[in-house]
């Protein structure tokens, strides 16, 4: 079933979902059970997977000259969608993305989705690449996630890259976006993130997934901004604890998002990495019940390969 249709059929109950990263190459399905078992309990009507481009270094070698060394793999998105959709019987959503993609390879993508019976994905753009200072995209492939969106949504409407096919068979996915609370951070300000977001719904996305936020407020003024532009999909938040030291700077580096005072203080005032676990676990509780007395159709949890902590989150707002 389609993403959108959960919502729909919900008649107003916010839904749980989560988000799964595949493992680095060289392990094994297990690793994604081990996550995903303990959360089924919760019902979740789908799970996004996200996808990775390769990450390179470059290594000087004895000669002087630099070699480009892949150093994370984390491949198998479709693969995995698929064991998901037969161990657990629920919908997946791979998240596709621009980079590293030429046209032909998304449109490839597609059809292997298709014939999967996976007919829901979110598109993306995807960051550039570490050794690049800003994203390229491939010399085929797309430079925005709109262009991605308007791809699927032509061969919805049965529109291949080869005009020669006629008539093409018409897949029928449903089309996620992402949305950011905080504004994303090439755009030089809200109204112009909001006006490309907007043009990725009227290419044909059908509801938008956000950014991760620790300040229910930026949600809720994104909400309303989203409805003031004329952008009427459903917009899920998605949640991420913040339990660790080290994510005080890694997650507004990586992320671009602002980590409220209090969150921050409460942090550096506990003493030890379980008083510090639990006061991002009660604040990412904290969040949730709020936002689902708001009546958001959906909690989109980011799992980080940490099922306990997704777990007692839930529990406590159940
Ligand atoms: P776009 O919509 O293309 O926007 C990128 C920037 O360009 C924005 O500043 C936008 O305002 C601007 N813009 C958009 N269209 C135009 C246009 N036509 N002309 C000029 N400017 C324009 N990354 C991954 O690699 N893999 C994942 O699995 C993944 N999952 C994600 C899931 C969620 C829910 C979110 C929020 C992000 C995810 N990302 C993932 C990160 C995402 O790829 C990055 O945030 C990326 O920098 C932007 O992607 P986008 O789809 O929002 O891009």
């Amino acid at each position: 079933m389609k993403v959108t249709e959960y919502f729909e059929k919900a008649n107003g109950k916010t839904l749980i979902s989560f988000e799964i990263l595949p493992p680095l190459k060289g392990s094994g399905m297990q690793d994604i059970f081990k996550v995903l078992d303990p959360l089924m309990e919760f019902k979740p009507p789908f799970i996004d997977v996200t996808y990775h481009r390769e990450e390179f270094v470059y290594k000087r070698r004895a000669s002087g000259y630099y070699e480009k060394t892949a150093i994370r793999k984390r491949p198998g998105t479709v693969g995995i969608c698929a064991a998901i959709m037969h161990r657990y019987g629920v919908d997946a959503v791979p998240h596709l993305i621009c980079g590293g993609f030429t046209r032909e390879d998304t449109e490839n993508a597609l059809i292997d989705l298709n014939f999967l019976e996976i007919n829901n994905v979110l598109a993306l753009r995807g960051d550039a690449q570490q050794f690049e200072s800003k994203f390229e995209r491939e010399p085929e492939g797309h430079e925005f996630a709109l262009d991605l969106v308007k791809q699927i949504a032509d061969m919805n409407q049965g529109k291949y890259l080869d005009l020669d096919i006629e008539n093409g068979q018409k897949t029928d996915f449903c089309i996620g976006i992402a949305g950011y609370p905080e504004k994303h951070f090439e755009a030089p300000n809200m109204e112009s993130d909001l006006h490309f977001t907007k043009k990725k719904v009227e290419a044909g996305a059908n509801y938008i997934v956000t950014q991760m936020f620790f300040d229910n407020s930026k949600f809720f003024d994104y909400v309303e901004r989203c409805r003031q532009a004329g952008i009427n999909v459903p917009i899920v938040p998605g949640l991420k604890p913040l339990t660790k030291l080290y994510q005080l700077s890694s997650i507004p580096r990586h992320f671009f998002v602002h980590l409220p005072n209090d969150l921050v203080d409460a942090i550096l005032a506990a003493k030890t990495a379980e008083a510090r676990q639990e006061v991002g676990v009660e604040w990412c509780i904290a969040q949730s019940k709020e936002l689902k007395a708001a009546g958001i159709p959906c909690l989109h949890y980011y799992t980080m390969g940490d099922a306990n902590t997704i777990r007692r989150i839930i529990e406590a707002i159940d």
